[in-house]
């Protein structure tokens, strides 16, 4: 047997030369009706060209070779080829054909059963029962057609193939959607194939045609029998024209499906249409049935528009209304009232086929333009979300102008302008009380370290919305829902300013937005409302100034201007709802248990985690912990979600599949032991208590005064060997003692444990040398540069994408809280020690002010950005007397300017002292604050920024590192785990 041939080469090479006489590398086309017989008892190859011609031939071998058939036979239009089918049949045969099949297919068997000629039964084929119960009645013939026209609906060609067999019928399948470079159902089981030559196959919209196909040679001679009797066979000149139109076929399938994803991609992103079917969509029903049976999604696309179909048809200008498919242009129409118009009302209503579904046949136009004429939003669009009868009109730009103040204003703080976003959501399980805070904030930090751009949405703390109920009902809110919203909402507003401060408190420049800002439009019960329409320029033009946004969940805003709730649970649909609405990244839940379960982990039975699961089946298992309406919405957006627990790092994911769940993995609880116990020690004690993967071991100080007092952990102790001696997993070093920092984080690594470092000295100076003493280097030390500011990460990410050529920012939080004090007029003296007295300068801040402490910032960071490099050479100015007076003396606010530059092999740089306004691209940061930019050499920049010193959010860096190393020990004690952490 010879190997499939790959169908580009079929396709090029069919008929080459085939032709009589000079052996033209086209055939020529042979209209002749009949040809000449040598004598009357010597029948020739070809004789009267209804039974036999040889365009047809040839057309008929290179379909056959596609298809893998034996042979067959191309008639004049696709309709014939049913017809053809239907011929095959014995009087009353029973017909089962799909019930959102294609609209002449329909009338046609339909049409033939009227006349009782046969019996035709309708049914969803990829419903089991259904289908089963028509095998059960013994069909003759079963007819697939997937995807179905319009619906894109996909069944399951060997299962349903395997059953109708079974049930002793012949199996037919209807490929013109897919083509036989996409599916090849004479593979799966089928006995015959048709497809309707007029759509793809021939490819440019001029002429009809149809072929059928069959695997048996004994089917393929009685398909010529009857073709030749009823005289379906199609013309030389159109077979020739289909034949030359293939042999395109795998370049236009190719280009118009590339085209037709992004096209549905964008659909499904659109807040103005409600479904989109197409299976190469993940978020599409069928779509894992499609990836396993089909080798490519197709180019059809199927969509329904909130609100006037007509209007919208009436305003595409490149994209033709017109029924047909497949060819070189795209082509709209409304199947209801253009293709299947031939299927009663009743039939499109059982089948889906609505009158708003419009189906597109995506061409070969360029992609861009398709989108643009098909963006629906700046024509006034109506909305009708969950079909609850009240329409609106979709205007955000004016709806929102009256009702919205502008709350868009003031610094940008969005370093990362092309990161992914995050909706990450904060329910009352988890911010119970204030005491939660700083463990949610940690939680944000970590998200923004591994560079992700977030809105977060919270809800209410604990108990507060049954408050704030009671309290309107005292009031006299009573059964009248008026008012009632404004004072609720009050509570979620009131978690979002809380958020806000703790976020500040560990350098995260946040911005809390009101639920006016938001402008999630709703409809519906003032206290049961549910979500239409969000303001989507105000919230881009927002997230494009603020790398982290913090929502009030639960509330919108009615079409009355006046505040409106979402329904219980309805904080988890605001996160869905705006993750769906911007198509973010992932919208992640956080809940008190860290994941979805098969059934309540608290019930005592051993529950399951699902590490994967559908939307459907979420809303079974998952109800009280996920809003079933929210779920609802999730899944007929195709919006994607992550259920998780904070510090978990082993997310749920929800969305079209499900997997068997599995034994929970248990994550192992790390000790740490925490060499200083100063501001940085003291920070990280306190918020580890917080933290259930971690266990504080043992503290070890140099003051053994430090050990009295009521207040003092247990863990402290003054001995190197009792602190060494609690075998702690990792170790913290915090202390301001080098020796001592160089020789525990020696002890630690070459005992094969981990070691966090805040020490920049010990980093700058000892870096080579601990990670010799170590075999798998476990060192982490992000808190020595930039305190809260994920310089080490960002520089890490940047890297990544491409070649550093350049850093630049403020370093030293320190000497810039000093440089504003003398702009506001200090002296010297009193500017050190208002900075001492804020906690951003040592007791001895000469390290910071002589220079000493940028410069070793800037050779850990040019170690990490630049890797290898033959020379560095560094200039550091320092503040001194002489400076201080040419500052003061200026008026002026300063900035000290730290850089790196890479030229070839060597990196040069430093810091100095300019003027603020000289540091062009740096905003003039104020306080504490540091900002780190990083340029690569192809022009983009990354930057990072946030407070620069104090002891929380040098601990926040700390405990960060403690998560990746946490992180990286799962993965090597389970192999299973390593998934989970992928999510991360
Ligand atoms: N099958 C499918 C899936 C079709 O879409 C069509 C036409 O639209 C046909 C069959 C019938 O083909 P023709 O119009 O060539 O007769």
């Amino acid at each position: 047997m010879t190997a499939p041939r790959h169908p580009s080469t079929i396709l090029a090479s069919a008929g080459i030369a085939a032709g009589p006489g000079r052996r033209a590398l086209v055939p020529p086309i042979e209209v002749s009706d009949t040809f000449q017989w040598a004598d009357p008892d010597t029948k020739p190859d070809y004789d009267y060209s209804r039974t036999v011609n040889p365009n047809r031939d040839l057309l008929v071998a290179a379909l056959a070779e596609l298809e893998g058939a034996a042979g067959g036979v191309v008639t004049n239009s696709g309709q014939s080829a049913a017809l053809l089918a239907l011929l095959t049949l014995p009087a009353g045969a029973l017909v089962v054909a799909p019930h959102d099949c294609y609209g002449g297919t329909y009338r046609l068997i339909q049409g033939l059963a009227d006349q009782g000629k046969l019996a035709a039964l309708f049914v969803d084929q990829r419903d089991d029962a259904a289908f089963a119960a028509a095998m059960a009645r013994k069909p003759a013939l079963v007819w697939i057609e997937t995807p179905s026209n319009p619906l894109l609906r996909i069944v399951d060609i060997a299962k349903r193939a395997a059953e109708a067999k079974t049930a002793g019928a012949v199996v037919i399948a209807d490929n013109t959607l897919p083509t036989p470079l996409r599916q090849q159902p004479l593979a799966l089981g089928c006995d015959l194939v048709l497809h309707s030559t007029t759509k793809a196959l021939n490819g440019h919209a001029d002429l009809f045609g149809g072929a059928l196909l069959a695997a048996d040679p004994a089917l393929v001679e009685t398909l010529h029998w009857w073709a030749n009797a009823a005289g379906l066979s199609s013309s030389a000149t159109d077979a020739s024209q289909i034949l030359r139109g293939l042999r395109t076929l795998p370049l236009r399938v190719g280009r118009q499906e590339a085209t037709a994803r992004a096209i549905a991609g964008w659909l499904a992103a659109q807040p103005g249409i409600s479904e989109v079917h197409y299976p190469g969509l993940d978020s599409y029903p069928d779509h894992a049935l499609a990836a396993r049976q089909q080798s490519g999604p197709g180019f059809m696309i199927a969509f329904r528009i909130r609100g006037d179909t007509g209007t919208f048809l009436k305003s595409l200008s490149l994209i033709t209304l017109a029924s047909s498919l497949g060819g070189f242009a795209s082509l709209i129409c409304v199947p209801a009232t253009m293709t299947h118009r031939g299927m009663p009302p009743e039939a499109r209503a059982e089948a889906g086929i609505h009158p708003d579904l419009l189906r597109l046949s995506v061409g070969l136009e360029e992609p861009a333009d398709l989108i643009a004429d098909s963006d629906a939003r700046p024509r006034g669009l109506r909305s009708d979300f969950q079909g609850t009868g009240r329409e609106m009109t979709y205007e955000p730009v004016s709806f929102t102008a009256g009702a919205c103040p502008a709350n868009d204003e003031g610094p940008v703080y969005c370093s990362l302008p092309d990161a992914p976003l995050r909706v990450l959501k904060f329910g009352s399980s988890v911010l119970r009380t204030a005491a939660d805070l700083p463990r949610v904030a940690g939680e944000i930090y970590r998200q923004r370290r591994a560079g992700k751009r977030m809105i977060v949405v919270v809800s209410a703390l604990a108990g507060e919305t049954d408050e704030l109920f009671e309290l309107a009902r005292q009031a006299g809110g009573g059964g009248s829902e008026e008012g009632v919203a404004d004072l609720v909402s009050l509570g979620e507003e009131k978690t979002a300013a809380l958020l806000n401060i703790a976020c500040r408190r560990v350098g995260l420049d946040a911005k809390v937005l009101r639920p006016e800002d938001l402008c999630i439009r709703t409809m519906g019960g003032g206290l049961d409302a549910a979500p239409l329409s969000i303001d989507l320029p105000r919230l881009s033009r927002l997230a494009a100034r603020h790398d982290l946004l913090i929502v009030p969940g639960f509330v919108g805003i009615d079409d009355g201007g006046a505040r409106a709730l979402l329904g219980r649970g309805g904080s988890d649909f605001t996160a869905i709802f705006i993750g769906g609405e911007i198509g973010a990244e992932c919208v992640r839940l956080y809940k008190d248990v860290d994941g979805v379960f098969d059934h309540d982990p608290a019930d005592g039975v051993v529950a399951r985690k699902y590490d994967e699961v559908s939307w459907a089946d979420c809303l079974e298992v998952a109800r009280p912990l996920l809003q079933p309406r929210s779920m609802e919405y999730a899944r007929a957006r195709g919006v994607r979600l992550e259920v998780e627990m904070i510090g978990s790092d082993a997310a749920t994911r929800v969305g079209p599949i499900t997997r068997p769940p599995q034994p929970r993995v248990e994550e192992p609880r790390l000790r740490v032991a925490i060499a200083g116990f100063g501001a940085v020690g003291q920070a990280l004690f306190a918020r580890l208590q917080d933290e259930p993967r971690f266990e504080v071991a043992s503290i070890l100080v140099k003051d053994a005064e430090k050990l009295r007092g009521s207040q003092a952990p247990a863990q402290l102790t003054a001995s190197v060997e009792q602190f060494l001696s609690t075998e702690a997993d990792i170790l913290i070093e915090a202390t301001s003692d080098l020796g001592a920092a160089r020789s525990l984080c020696r002890a630690f690594l070459s005992g094969g444990r981990p070691a966090v470092t805040a020490s920049k000295k010990l980093v700058a100076g000892y870096l080579p040398e601990l990670l010799g003493s170590t075999a798998d280097g476990d060192l982490r030390y992000s808190a020595t540069v930039g305190g809260g500011v994920p310089a080490l990460e960002t520089a890490r990410l940047a890297r990544e994408q491409g070649r550093i050529c350049r850093i630049h920012g403020i370093l030293n939080g320190t000497v810039n809280f000093v440089l504003g004090e003398l702009a506001e007029g200090a002296s010297f003296e009193a500017a050190v020690a208002s900075a001492r007295l804020a906690g951003f300068a040592e007791a001895d801040p000469s390290e910071d002010l002589c220079g000493r402490d940028v410069d070793a910032k800037l050779r850990i960071l040019a170690a990490e950005s630049f890797g290898s490099f033959d020379s560095l050479d560094l200039q550091i100015e320092p503040l001194d007397d002489e400076l201080v007076g040419r500052i003061r003396g200026s008026g002026e606010r300063w900035v000290q300017f730290a850089s790196l530059i890479r030229e070839g092999r060597s990196v040069s740089g430093g810091v100095r002292f300019i003027p603020a306004h000289q540091a062009r691209d740096l905003p003039v940061l104020e306080r504490e604050r540091n900002l780190l930019s990083i340029s690569l050499e192809d022009g983009r920049n990354w930057v990072a920024s946030g407070r620069g010193a104090g002891g929380v959010p040098t601990a926040e860096a700390i405990i960060g590192d403690l998560y990746d190393l946490a992180k990286d020990r799962l993965v090597a004690v389970s192999p299973a785990a390593e998934k989970i952490w992928a999510l991360a």
